[in-house]
């Protein structure tokens, strides 16, 4: 698929635009047009029902050890500073970035890859923000003029190897930087912190200094306590929490996959520690189940273990689901969620102080004094069975997704062009976003075949009876072949006309998106089965 069909489609139709774009938009900012907010609004919504409102806490789950319970939260963006300490990410949350001096740009040191190659007695390494083939393509175009050469030239490029990751390579002098034309304009790698900062109240100096959060997962262990005190909910339990979450991200791109402001749906699932393996693996299962049953392709979708050295210091398992987006080179995938076993990292960083890694066990990390590094809470998280008598710190499995890749995946595997008959029967090109029902922006349109003969009364009767329940569309302007066409492009699942039939008979059409098949209906039935084929996200039969 042709990414930049789906991001002028995207504009054209108001899923997404640039944020700001009137004065030329801001880098890494998107904002979500009619459809778009329908679209994102659903994903979140499916989210929630399923793993939160509709999860029943009396059955055991296929693949879970037992029956849980989940309870939801929605915390501030602005906390307490400590909270960031203790966490890790004032320590730790950053990435690695490079400079050009040359072309002002600047890079995360971990996408940059390029290769060797040696011309005219000169060795050098040509650097480029692309993986595969096309790097591999960039690099040589690069290469050719750097040396001066033409296009029959290009044997006399000896090539080292295949991309390699800039991250191997020592010192910079003899790298040609990714927008550069002369080598060793590149600075030595910076640390740089991903998280925002503001100023709280009226102080500007540092003691006003806050935060905007880079994962609302902070916000459910800090009212873990606050939780248990509240609700009746007993371990194994889960708090799930879904919203905006910052990061300055070195370099935002692919659209809105890698963004400065996005929002995430996390899960933190408390359980004994002797189970967490288990949980472990019931979750990742469950959370990659529910994509394909939302419409990604199983091709296009995987699961994928982290190797050992992958592991984050607290972690003792981690998997990503991870979707092969059009805007990758073949064969690369893009994480969507990653669901990680986080042990009893989290509660105990938040009761005792900053934990650090100490061959395998986890202890406050001192100061040159001896002091701990960032103090914790002081306070009490761990849990104790009534049943049991048992005292323990549980530990944490945390699912943790995001809105934005799951809605931008949900719109890559949509798009399709194909070819749909016009008025007069004649196969035309369309484009038709193949969302499933649930997901769809709009979940029908009304249509009356004509403006006359009544045919617009009896359709806007449907229309508003079907309004009381779904997101409904009107629409009585154009020729209906072009109506079913923009319906087609907004992803629209079924499209109903009110026509000369229906005055005889009171019945409509009904039309599906996907397989075309038209079908008639009683008027008075549309809302029941509209109900019915939403719900079951069932395609014409
Ligand atoms: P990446 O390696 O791609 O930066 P990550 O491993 O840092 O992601 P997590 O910290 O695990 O991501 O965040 C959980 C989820 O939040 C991710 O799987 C992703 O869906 C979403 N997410 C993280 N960063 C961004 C971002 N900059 N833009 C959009 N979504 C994001």
């Amino acid at each position: 698929m042709d990414m930049d069909k789906l991001v002028s489609l995207c504009k054209r139709r108001g899923f997404l635009f640039q944020s700001s774009e009137i004065y030329g938009g801001l880098n890494g900012f998107w904002d979500y047009g009619p459809l778009g907010v329908e679209l994102k609004r659903n994903v979140k919504e499916a989210w929630w029902q399923d793993m939160v409102r509709g999860h029943d806490d009396l059955a055991t789950l296929s693949g879970a050890p037992e029956p849980y319970e989940m309870t939801g939260l929605d915390c501030t963006i602005i906390m307490h500073p400590q909270v960031w300490k203790c966490s890790g990410h004032y320590d730790l949350f950053h990435d690695y970035m490079v400079d050009c001096r040359e072309s002002k740009k600047r890079y995360r040191l971990d996408q940059v890859r390029g290769r060797w190659l040696e011309a005219k007695g000169q060795r050098i390494f040509v650097a480029t923000q692309q993986g595969g083939e096309e790097g591999e393509a960039e690099t040589q175009q690069r290469a050719l003029k750097f040396f001066n050469l033409r296009g029959k030239d290009v044997d006399q490029l000896k090539w080292d190897g295949p991309l390699v990751l800039l991250t191997a390579v020592p010192e910079f002098s003899r790298v040609l930087g990714p927008d550069a034309k002369e080598l060793g304009t590149l600075t030595p790698p910076r640390e740089f912190n991903l998280m925002f900062k503001t100023y709280v109240g009226a102080l500007s100096g540092e003691e006003g200094a806050a935060f905007l959060r880079p994962e609302t997962a902070q916000g459910i262990f800090v009212n873990f306590k606050n939780v248990l005190d509240s609700s009746r909910v007993r371990v194994p339990f889960g708090i799930a929490q879904m919203g905006k979450s910052f990061r300055n991200e070195i370099t935002p791109r692919n659209f809105t996959f890698r963004s400065r402001e996005f929002e995430q749906m996390e899960i933190e699932f408390f359980c004994h520690p002797k189970s967490s393996p288990e949980w472990y693996k019931f979750w990742r299962d469950r959370r990659y189940a529910w994509y394909l049953s939302l419409g990604l392709e199983g091709e296009r979708l995987r699961l994928r273990d982290h190797d050992q050295d992958e592991l984050s210091h607290y972690s003792c398992g981690t998997a990503d689901i991870e979707y092969a987006f059009p805007f990758l080179p073949p064969g690369e995938f893009g994480e969507l969620e990653g669901i990680a076993h986080r042990g009893d990292f989290d509660l105990r960083s938040h009761m005792e102080g900053k934990l650090v890694r100490q061959g395998n066990e986890l202890v406050v990390e001192l100061d040159a004094e001896g002091k701990p590094r960032h103090r914790g809470s002081g306070k009490d998280l761990s849990y104790r069975d009534d049943l049991t008598n048992e005292r323990f710190v549980p530990h944490v499995i945390e699912p943790s997704a995001g809105a934005d890749r799951a809605t931008l995946a949900f719109l890559c595997q949509a798009y399709t062009e194909d070819e749909a008959p016009d008025e007069n029967g004649k196969m035309q090109q369309r484009v038709v976003m193949k969302f499933h029902p649930r997901i769809a922006p709009v979940k029908a349109a009304v249509f009356p075949l004509v403006k006359k003969d009544g045919m617009p009364e009896v359709a806007q009767r449907i229309y508003r009876d079907l309004k009381k329940s779904f997101n409904v569309f009107y629409d009585e302007k154009g020729a209906v072949g072009r109506r079913y066409r923009r319906q087609d492009e907004a992803g629209t699942p079924y499209c109903i006309t009110v026509d000369g039939q229906t005055l005889v008979d009171q019945t409509v059409t009904v039309r599906d998106r996907d397989s075309l098949k038209q079908w008639r209906i009683k008027a008075d039935d549309t809302v029941a089965e509209i109900s019915r084929l939403i719900a079951g996200g069932e395609l014409a039969t």
